[in-house]
């Protein structure tokens, strides 16, 4: 028989005993007589989960009297392996597995050959589905298949009926119970528990069996269409820039994608009369199953490529399309997922996400810098976490020790507890300093700014008791918005930012939209598709271009300003030619609101953000043109190592107190002593304890940072004698020693200066 007919055979019976008015026991009598009797099988057997216990439920060729009497637990025996690792097995010596367990109330000595697969409920082991034969041999991939089949039947018929609830409390695998520790990158620290959540939410299937295969089959060929068009479009765009890992997966997934065989297989399926997602995940099922057989990780990498393929294609066809920030949050949530981006980060109720785990990300992509900002912990480059996590797990997550348990146990959870006590008590006591003004021990005051971005921020202003804001990244609010905020949009945003500050300055910076910032509405032309687009058509390039999306902020920043300071500051400057056209713009519009009689700006200052390395070759140029200059160590440090930021790989392989950033940082602050111009940071680097020493070592006097990192910065400046560190770091620096951070961490710690 071939496969679809075995299995079409098997569905058709199975169809009529679900539609049938018969008790669950007799449903579950009745499939494993079918079963027995279409594979010609001298054993059919199904056990259930019942109080952690798997029991026989029905047999046809065991003893009956064995039934609701032998109970294995998960992981024992044969059966128990099956559920524990949710694995198909296909023996045909059953004794010959070290697992291997028996039973004498069930009869079964005689029998040789033994195959089993799981029975899987919401991504849980609830049962095995089993058969026996006396002659020792392999099954068939027709008969195991047409029992993965019958145990999504299966699933579907527990799901129906009362037994369903017994299942449910009970069930799932060992391995999925018990406590689990998983090692990250601390991305963000801080502590926070919740219930794991997937970004993209695992599809449920619910129904199995299809009632009108024809429709079935239009539904799994419109799917394919719609897939096939998304990826082609993600190709094309890639063929711009050929070569390089991101153009080969997505060749990858090109191929896959339109695979004859793999579209074959899900209609054959259909064919036999499963519904088109039913199909979809049982020839996953088989595909997983045969990939598992062969042990080489390259095949491994490729698998996680058809998984993708196959959950977008079942999204797809099962209108299952939106993340969990769509669905809202119900409960505090720890929010699981590959990566993010920043705008799918600001999607989610900020009161319900308390932490976020990643299976990539870096230190200064964006999603993590938003993260911050909202005071989130991230853990990143957690392998394997999703494997391990079952959606509605408890998770606690220790952003600063770089780690994450799922599924705690008690004194885990207590000592968690109590840690986190500790770090609200400290962090109340960095809220009390809030009004404390940061001078060194020396007497100089330091000026400790915050980054925002987003109107929610404000409030931390007053909260952490910040000098005023050093950056305030205006294109969050386009990150944030489906279609380009009209210029009212931006101006009320503008002056309720400027009313919340009151007397403290804020630092305005024009868009800077591109890189891992990009947003739907503002695409580059084809021609400027860019293959790094970190370094490619972004933030002030892309203004100066579209002129119409400069003006509109320019304006829309002027009038929010009016009758008070104005502070601009323009990204990506790379040559001073390019400050001076962004000013103009913002300069021509000035003229035309004095024009129209407007009520104008009391002054309006400009900077630039010093982050492309050319810039600082030219600062003699740059400064007599500016009032300010401030610092981005995240895509400075990128370009001087040329190290994509957003790239885990290379998440930890520069260090911010590097001979090579430090030096350069020490010429920039160097080139503007005694010039007229303010220098400050506002890269992540300032908010770090030990990089913050550091940089005031260099003579920086300014640093705009991350809200919750306020507190513990100013903390450090009330610690630290200037003249001390910078004598210090200029030797350190004619002479590096071997391990700069060491070496910084030990000459503060004798001094008694607290550095995380
Ligand atoms: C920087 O690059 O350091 C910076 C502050 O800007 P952003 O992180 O928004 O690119
Ligand atoms: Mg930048």
């Amino acid at each position: 028989m071939t496969a679809a007919a075995a299995a079409r055979s098997i569905l058709t019976q199975l169809h009529e005993v679900m539609a049938s008015r018969m008790h669950a026991q007799g449903k579950l009598d009745r499939v494993v007589e079918i079963i027995g009797e279409t594979l010609d099988s001298e054993v059919c057997s199904i056990y259930l989960l019942r109080d952690g216990m798997l029991e026989l439920f029905a047999t046809r060729g065991l003893n009956k009297s064995a039934v609701h009497v032998t109970r294995l637990a998960m992981g024992e025996g044969l059966t128990g392996t099956i559920a524990d690792q949710v694995e198909t097995l296909n023996l045909a010596e059953a004794k010959a597995h070290p697992d291997f367990q028996y039973r004498p109330e069930t009869g079964e000595d005689k029998f040789h050959s033994f195959a089993g697969v799981p029975i899987v409920y919401r991504e849980r082991s609830v049962g095995v589905l089993c058969v026996q034969h006396v002659e020792p041999r392999r099954y068939e991939d027709v008969e195991v298949e047409a029992l993965q089949t019958t145990a999504m039947v299966l699933s579907e018929l527990l799901s129906n009926n009362d037994l369903v609830d017994e299942v449910q409390s009970g069930g799932r695998g060992k391995q999925q119970t018990g406590p689990v520790t998983i090692t990250g990158l601390s991305l963000v620290k801080g502590l926070a528990s919740g219930l794991a959540t997937f970004h993209q939410p695992r599809i449920t299937i619910d129904h199995v069996m299809a009632d009108d295969i024809e429709a079935e089959r239009q539904r799994v060929y419109r799917a394919f269409d719609k897939m096939r068009d998304q990826i082609d479009g993600m190709t094309q765009q890639a063929e711009f820039g050929k070569g390089g890992e991101h153009d080969e997966v997505l060749q990858t997934y090109k191929m896959f994608a339109y695979d004859e065989g793999w579209s074959r297989r899900i209609n054959e399926a259909i064919d036999s009369g499963l519904t088109a997602e039913a199909a979809i995940e049982r020839v996953q099922q088989r595909t997983r199953m045969r990939m598992r057989e062969i042990d080489d990780p390259l095949l491994a990498d490729r698998m996680h490529d058809l998984e993708d393929l196959s959950n977008r294609l079942l999204r797809i066809v099962s209108g299952q399309l939106g993340t969990a920030a769509t669905q809202g949050l119900r409960r505090d949530t720890i929010l699981i997922a590959k990566n993010l981006g920043p705008a799918e980060l600001l999607e989610y109720d900020r009161r319900r996400l308390k932490g976020v785990i990643l299976e990539e990300g870096s230190l200064t992509a964006h999603v993590v810098i938003v993260a911050r900002a909202m005071g989130i912990p991230v853990l990143g480059r957690a392998r394997g976490i999703r494997s391990v996590v079952i959606e509605g797990d408890e998770i606690l997550l220790d952003g600063d020790a770089g780690c994450a348990t799922v599924r705690p146990g008690q004194t885990v959870a207590a000592a968690f507890d109590t840690r986190f006590a500790k770090t609200k008590e400290r962090q109340a006591a960095y809220a009390e300093m809030r009004d404390i003004e940061p001078f060194t021990r020396c007497g100089t005051r330091i000026q400790v700014m915050m980054n925002a971005g987003l109107r929610d921020d404000i409030s931390n202003l007053n909260l952490v008791g910040a000098d005023g804001i050093g950056l305030f990244r205006t294109e969050f609010q386009f990150l944030v918005s489906a279609t380009m905020p009209q210029r009212e949009k931006q101006l009320r945003l503008y002056r309720d930012v400027l009313d919340a500050a009151g007397d403290k300055p804020v630092i305005f910076r024009t868009v800077d939209i591109g890189g891992d910032k990009a947003v739907p509405y503002l695409k580059p032309g084809e021609a400027e598709l860019d293959e790094n687009p970190a370094m490619g058509w972004r933030a002030l390039r892309m203004a100066l271009e579209r002129q119409g999306l400069l003006k509109a902020q320019a304006r829309a920043l002027l009038e929010a300003a009016s009758g008070r300071s104005l502070y601009v500051m323009f990204p990506m400057v790379s040559e001073p030619w390019e400050f001076d056209a962004a000013k103009a713009v913002f300069e021509d519009q000035l003229a035309f609101l004095r024009k129209r009689k407007h009520v104008l700006p009391d002054r309006v200052e400009y900077g630039a953000m010093l982050e492309v390395p050319s810039l600082a070759e030219v600062l003699d140029l740059l400064i007599p043109r500016v009032s300010f200059i401030s610092v981005g160590t995240n895509d400075l440090t990128q370009f001087l190592f040329a190290a994509d930021r957003a790239n885990p790989k290379l998440a930890e392989r520069y260090d911010w107190l590097s001979p090579s950033i430090l030096r350069f940082l020490r010429r920039i602050a160097q080139a503007t002593v005694g010039q007229e111009v303010d220098l400050g940071v506002c890269g992540e680097m300032g908010g770090r304890q030990l990089e913050a020493l550091a940089l005031l070592g260099l003579g920086f006097r300014r640093l705009s940072i991350t809200p919750v990192s306020v507190g513990p910065i100013k903390e450090l400046v009330r610690q630290v004698d200037l003249s001390e560190i910078t004598e210090a770091m200029t030797a350190w620096l004619s002479s590096p020693p071997d391990n700069m951070r060491e070496t910084l961490k030990a000459w503060a710690d004798e001094r008694g200066i607290a550095t995380d």
